[in-house]
């Protein structure tokens, strides 16, 4: 059942994440994926058309694991409800996270899949000494058991 997940993002926005991660490298950094889904509006079984999910702002936060604040990233229950507060804002949806990997490939930690949520998009940026490199992004599936590699599609506009 290999799904095909597909998130769009501007270039601008993509860079706005890699440039966050480097900032507070060596530590990570952490923020939500503000956007639409297409797909949440027509459930069931009918097949994905038109715009996939796409991403339309961040939401830059703190890492609050000050305790191993390199390689812990978990989403609290404040951090959702701020996020979506200023999703609502915008008229826009909380649709993911982004968190980066200082030093470590841009592969979801065991520690990532213990703390992720279904059908959220988790964009992760690999900062090798202090320079961002590869981005990646991934959905935990249903059962919770495994999770599936989402392709970005870096986009020259996304509306606006
Ligand atoms: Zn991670």
């Amino acid at each position: 059942m290999a799904e095909n997940f597909q998130l769009w993002i501007s270039h601008d926005l993509s860079e706005r994440i890699r440039r966050h991660g480097a900032e507070v490298f060596p530590h990570e950094c952490c923020g939500a994926l503000l956007g639409r889904d297409a797909t949440a509006v027509g459930s069931g079984d009918s097949q994905e058309s038109g715009t996939p999910r796409e991403v339309l702002d961040l939401f830059p936060m703190v890492n609050r694991r000050d305790d191993s604040p390199r390689n812990r990233f978990a989403v609290t229950a404040d951090d959702v409800r701020d996020a979506e507060k200023a999703a609502s804002q915008h008229g826009l949806e909380v649709v993911g996270w982004y968190h980066s990997h200082p030093d470590h490939p841009a592969r979801p930690s065991q520690f990532d899949r213990e703390h992720a949520w279904p059908w959220y998009s988790y964009i992760i940026v690999s900062v090798m000494s202090g320079a961002p490199a590869e981005m990646t992004s991934w959905r935990l599936d249903d059962d919770r058991q495994d999770y599936s590699a989402e392709r970005i599609e870096i986009r020259n506009s996304a509306g606006a």
